[in-house]
């Protein structure tokens, strides 16, 4: 007797989306990765401009041991596909009074500059890091690649979480243990990466910090683009589907369950289909010609959903020596700016920024003795600020490249040989991200785990989530981690 092999398919090949159709093939399912545009990686898409490489999105790569595991799944190692460099310091923390630290996995180094700041912060600092540490066992490793599909395993949950204290804000926590304002920015600023207010996220997000000093901060050599790739060639050679510009117009139910897709106008049987696209447009699209569509995109339209980014890529005719890979430059506001960004309803007249300088690592990123970069400002989703991107977004672009010019990059004007900018308008219509969103639901305790959109939805049984927008949420360890805990529902449900 033969069995016919299971079929499912994967709407959109972010790194959600990759990781749960290499979990699905590697377990012998026959999986179709479906991307509406011309290349994988959703937010890390790869833009190339005469002979510069620009990743438009994730950059700091850590938990690489999760990539790892998905290697393993078919019996090879990353390193058969791509290979990791490490990148040190992390981070450089630079202030506008000339003043920087660099957040390093190197305890000395750490406790000289915490010192020299305020030296009874290097005892509060060790404990900041042992929370951070007991915040990540029991949020990422215990709970981070479980489905929350009901109350009670969220109640389950309660008892550690109150313990850690996970109403508290990330900020709030990081002040009970550190003084100094700087420092309290070096160790809060962090949710961030993952679309969350410091000021108002679960101190649970400290866990990044301890995430990073376990495993480490990586990149690609060839950049966040050639891990794309090497995943998704993993996923070929193990025998899956990529089918690129192929927009996913809709999931056709039958008698109540996902039964096909509608692409290109033809109609494509699966046995079970996940989105990886944004949750929003998933069911106010995907899934807006049926009731259970249209009750849950209202609903999820009433939460709320993290900023949005503007980024400018750049290619510089100079290598910059005196750039570290990553730089966050503060401006001269931390707790009024992210309040402006989140809650206010204009763009605000300062920024602060994140600058990605790839070949410090990895020089082939850029032509011969030149220099690929970008920078990023975090503004107001389009939900929450009227700003005509149009007409905004070239003008915020000079305004940052003036200000890279006078304080980190001499002559970048002078050296440029190509720019180009991204903004919340394009989150929109480039990923159909709903508001523009960057990091799609905000991370807020209210809308964690069981909160979250689910991994599997919650009245169609053979139609499944994956991606920022669910358990545990944005961020490559969090929409990696979100792939293994849908793969697991999906496994079952065969
Ligand atoms: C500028 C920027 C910098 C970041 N930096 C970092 C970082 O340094 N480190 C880090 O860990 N995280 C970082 N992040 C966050 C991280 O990139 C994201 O959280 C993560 O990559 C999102 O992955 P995802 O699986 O949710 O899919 P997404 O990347 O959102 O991809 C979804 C895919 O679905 C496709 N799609 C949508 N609709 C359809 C449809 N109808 N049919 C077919 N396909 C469809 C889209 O085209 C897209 O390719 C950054 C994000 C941004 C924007």
């Amino acid at each position: 007797m033969t069995t016919t092999k299971k079929t499912a398919a994967v709407i959109g090949a972010g790194f959600g989306g990759i990781a749960l159709a290499i979990r699905l093939q590697a377990a012998g399912v026959q999986t179709t990765l479906f991307e509406a545009r011309d290349k994988p990686g959703g937010r890390a898409y790869v833009y190339e401009d005469q002979g510069f490489t620009f990743d438009a999105g994730p950059t700091v790569i850590t938990d690489p041991s999760a990539l790892e595991e998905l290697f393993a799944l078919g019996g090879k190692r990353m390193a058969d596909y791509v290979e990791l460099l490490p990148v040190a310091p992390f981070y450089r923390l630079c202030w506008e009074d000339g003043s920087h630290f660099d957040y390093a996995n190197d305890q000395d180094a750490m406790d000289r500059q915490i010192h020299a700041r305020n030296p009874a912060d290097v005892a509060g600092y060790q404990r900041f890091l042992a929370y951070s540490k007991a915040v990540f066992e029991e949020g990422y490793i215990k709970l981070g690649t479980v489905p929350f599909l009901s109350f009670r395993s969220m109640v389950q949950a309660g008892p550690a979480l109150a313990k850690l204290q996970a109403w508290r804000s990330v900020y709030s926590m990081v002040s009970k243990f550190i003084a100094d304002d700087k420092l309290r920015q070096v160790f809060s600023f962090h949710s961030l990466l993952v679309g969350g207010n410091p000021f108002a996220t679960s101190s649970i997000y400290a866990l990044i910090h301890a995430l990073e000093r376990k495993w480490g901060v990586w990149f690609p050599r060839g950049g966040t683009g050639a891990l794309v790739r090497g995943l998704l060639r993993y996923f070929e050679d193990l025998g899956g589907v990529v089918r690129l510009n192929a927009p996913v117009d809709r999931i056709e139910l039958t008698d109540g369950r996902a039964s096909a897709l509608m692409v290109h106008g033809e109609s494509l049987p699966f046995d079970q289909v996940a989105s990886n696209a944004d949750v929003v447009h998933t069911y106010a699209q995907l899934l807006g010609h049926a009731p259970r569509g249209l009750a849950e995109a209202k609903r999820l339209q009433s939460k709320r959903f993290s900023m949005s980014l503007f980024v400018v890529h750049f290619g510089l005719s100079r290598p910059q020596p005196q750039l570290q890979h990553h730089t966050v430059c503060f401006g001269p506001r931390y707790r009024e700016l992210i309040d402006e960004i989140f809650n206010g309803s204009a763009l605000s007249d300062d920024f602060s920024l994140y600058l990605h300088a790839p070949c410090v690592t990895d020089p082939s990123l850029a032509p011969p003795g030149c220099a690929s970069h970008y920078v990023l400002a975090p503004v107001p989703h389009l939900g929450q600020a009227a700003i005509d991107w149009e007409v905004q977004g070239p003008l915020l672009r000079d305004r940052i490249l003036a200000y890279l010019e006078q304080r980190y990059i001499p002559n970048l004007r002078r050296d440029l040989v190509t720019c180009r900018i991204f903004t919340p308008a394009d989150f929109k219509t480039e990923l159909s991200a709903h508001l523009g969103s960057a990091f799609s639901l905000e991370p807020l305790l209210t809308q964690s785990a069981w909160f979250r959109s689910h991994n599997r939805d919650d009245t169609i049984p053979n139609l499944y989530i994956v991606g920022a927008g669910t358990h545990p949420g944005a961020g490559v360890p969090g929409v990696v981690g979100s792939a293994k805990a849908t793969a697991s529902l999906m496994l079952e449900g065969l």
